[in-house]
């Protein structure tokens, strides 16, 4: 991950401090889980106790301690308790889930916003290194994955903490020799759970892994579903996922197998300790009568089974806990990345730009490579000017649109507009003011108008129209049905390149920067609709200084200068008669109807 992130000792609070830090706010309501959680929890418990005292209640009864009268009104007593309890559970089982997973669904909102306004405001070159889908992947998967350890394991663990302690307690009070015999076979089960937790929490991470390459190279391949047609790659394709499936097969079936053997190994331990239980507590019972009763050793029995239960539970929540602090540590990894651009101290917003831009002494590489990409670049555009940069591709000048919008810093030197650096102006202000069309114009699932509306939101109806018109779009709009209302995206209507260029001009219109940034904005189109963007451009470009990118010379001929770029400086500068006429590598280029020279 690029951007700069704090090492690890500069991470002072830990990720999952930072995690609780979003449970804060409803700690109220993970309290009142936990404590509704509390009754549903006891009652297995309570109803086993009941059960013990009935028994005792006969056998006091049998053995004539008590009447029958007294023991029918005790047996009776006893049931109005379960019933109490049996009655009012529901009510908590069902509040409790409710309670805690408004909460949780709360704190995953919060940290997914906040995630996604985070990553919002990361700088370009953050994009350049991370992939689109694994970002997606970090704002909905990695805060999922959270979901089960809040909702669940984060209330639960207390609830199984008080469950073995109330009921251990118990058995310790009644009888010194049942609770020992209740946590005797106890470290037999810990021990197997954590062997096979530790191979089932590994198989996971497997499975997970390879199904995130396995969708992730199935959504390039059906996102190219052209290329793939068109070289006839469907077999191939079809057996790669195949193969690729293969190996899931096999992770899913050691999956199930080793929840198979953890659940025989859970049982064999308990029912092998319920027999041990009956044999021991049956030997005292019929020996030592004083040191428990039928009823206790009835209690025992099903009690025990009780808090094994829990134990398993605490594997599973591990389990949850583990994968959640991994999707905690990814999420806040990003949170640490901070944006390498940003305002400077004392910067101010930008008045309205006449649209002088001054490029003195740029240096430049970009974060990722060491590559010098400028080197003491210098470049004077007047206002209300147009300026084409013209050089081999990969010569630097997508990058010089870059820098103008203050995408990334510069390594030294400045650029000014208006004869103040940019770096004083708020880059929202800046950018503000900078429209840029690039070669593929991108336009959101959503209506012609709301694409429009993305260049000034508040526009009224009248502005959209108006800047449809001067984009020569308003009238394949107005011929759809659906006109200004017409879907746009994967489920509404395909545009040609040419009506999408002209929407994405559209936008830049009513955006009505001061300074436009045409990167072969017409490149990819063919000869007639490139002829009608090409006036739409003109439109857009008048009283407006313009950095024009293109590689047709029909484009080029007409800019006030023209600067062709090569290894990172200005080697010639001039408007076309004169180049020609120096006959250098812009000739060379004219000569050859730049053919060769920008497919970038
Ligand atoms: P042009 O638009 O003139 O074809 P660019 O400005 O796109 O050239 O690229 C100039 C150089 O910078 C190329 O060598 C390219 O490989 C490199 N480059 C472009 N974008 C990036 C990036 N995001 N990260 C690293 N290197 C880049
Ligand atoms: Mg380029």
């Amino acid at each position: 991950m690029i951007g700069r992130k704090l090492s690890r000792e500069e991470r002072k609070p830990s990720n999952l401090r930072r995690l609780l830090a979003y449970v804060k706010p409803h700690w109220p309501q993970y309290a009142l889980a936990t404590a509704a959680g509390l009754v549903k929890f006891l009652m297995p418990v309570a109803i086993a106790w009941l059960v013990g005292q009935a028994v005792d209640t006969l056998g006091s009864v049998n053995a004539g301690k008590m009447s029958n009268q007294a023991g029918w009104i005790e047996i009776k007593r006893l049931l109005l308790i379960g019933a109490g309890i049996v009655l009012a559970s529901p009510i908590f089982v069902y509040w409790r889930s409710a309670v805690s997973a408004r909460a949780t669904q709360e704190v995953i909102k919060s940290l997914r916003c906040d995630l996604y306004a985070h990553i919002q405001k990361l700088s370009h070159s953050f994009f350049d290194s991370n992939r689109s889908g694994s970002l997606t992947s970090r704002i909905i998967g990695d805060t999922e994955m959270i979901q089960p350890f809040l909702g669940k394991a984060f209330v639960q663990i207390w609830l199984c903490i008080a469950l073995i302690s109330v009921v251990l307690t118990y058995f310790f009070s009644k009888s010194v020799y049942l609770g020992l015999l209740s946590v005797s076979l106890l470290p037999v089960q810990l021990l197997i759970q954590r062997k096979i937790g530790w191979r089932v929490k590994r198989n996971a991470t497997a499975i997970r892994d390879h199904l995130a390459r396995l969708s992730g190279s199935a959504q390039e391949k059906l996102a190219a579903a052209t290329v793939v047609k068109a070289f006839t790659g469907e077999d191939e394709e079809i057996q790669r996922f195949s193969d690729d499936s293969n190996v899931l097969v096999g992770l899913g079936v050691k999956n199930s197998k080793l929840s198979g053997m953890s659940e025989a190994s859970m049982n064999f331990v308990r029912y092998s300790t319920q027999l041990v239980v009956v044999l021991i507590g049956g030997h005292l019972a019929l020996f030592h009568p004083g040191e428990i009763t039928v009823g206790l050793l009835i209690q025992f029995i099903l009690m025990q089974g009780q808090i094994y239960t829990p134990f398993e539970w605490l594997n599973e929540m591990q389990l949850i806990t583990a994968s959640a602090l991994g999707a905690t540590d990814r999420i806040f990894s990003i949170f640490d990345t901070e944006p390498e651009v940003a305002d400077r101290p004392g910067a101010v917003r930008a008045p309205r730009f006449r649209g002088e831009i001054v490029l003195e002494r740029v240096c430049f590489s970009y974060p990722t490579s060491d590559n010098l990409i400028f080197d003491r670049l210098d470049l004077v555009i007047p206002a209300k000017t147009t300026l084409a940069l013209v050089g081999p591709s990969g010569g630097g000048k997508t990058t010089v649109t870059h820098l103008l919008n203050r995408f990334y810093e510069l390594d030294s030197g400045r650029i000014l507009i208006d004869g103040r650096d940019t770096c004083d102006y708020t880059i929202y202000s800046l950018r503000h003011q900078i429209g840029l069309v690039p070669q593929e114009p991108v336009l959101f699932s959503g209506t012609i108008a709301e694409n429009i509306l993305y260049g000034r939101p508040d526009a009224s109806f009248e502005e959209v129209c108006d800047a449809a018109r001067r984009a020569y779009a308003e009238e394949f709009i107005e011929e759809m049905e659906d006109g200004y209302e017409t879907m746009l995206g994967e489920r509404g209507v395909r545009l040609s390149g040419g009506q999408r260029q002209r929407i994405s001009i559209a936008r830049t219109f009513l955006k009505d920067p001061a300074i436009i940034v045409l990167d072969e904005a017409t490149s990819a189109l063919d000869s007639e609709s490139e002829r009608i963007v090409q006036q739409a451009l003109e439109e857009l470009t008048v009283e407006r200084t313009t950095i024009v990118v293109a590689h047709r010379l029909s484009t080029i001929k007409n800019a006030d200068q023209i600067a062709v770029v090569d290894q990172g400086r200005v080697i010639e500068l001039g408007p076309h008669d004169a180049l020609i006429a120096q006959g250098g590598l812009y000739a060379r280029l004219c000569e050859q109807q730049f053919d060769l020279s920008t497919q970038q």
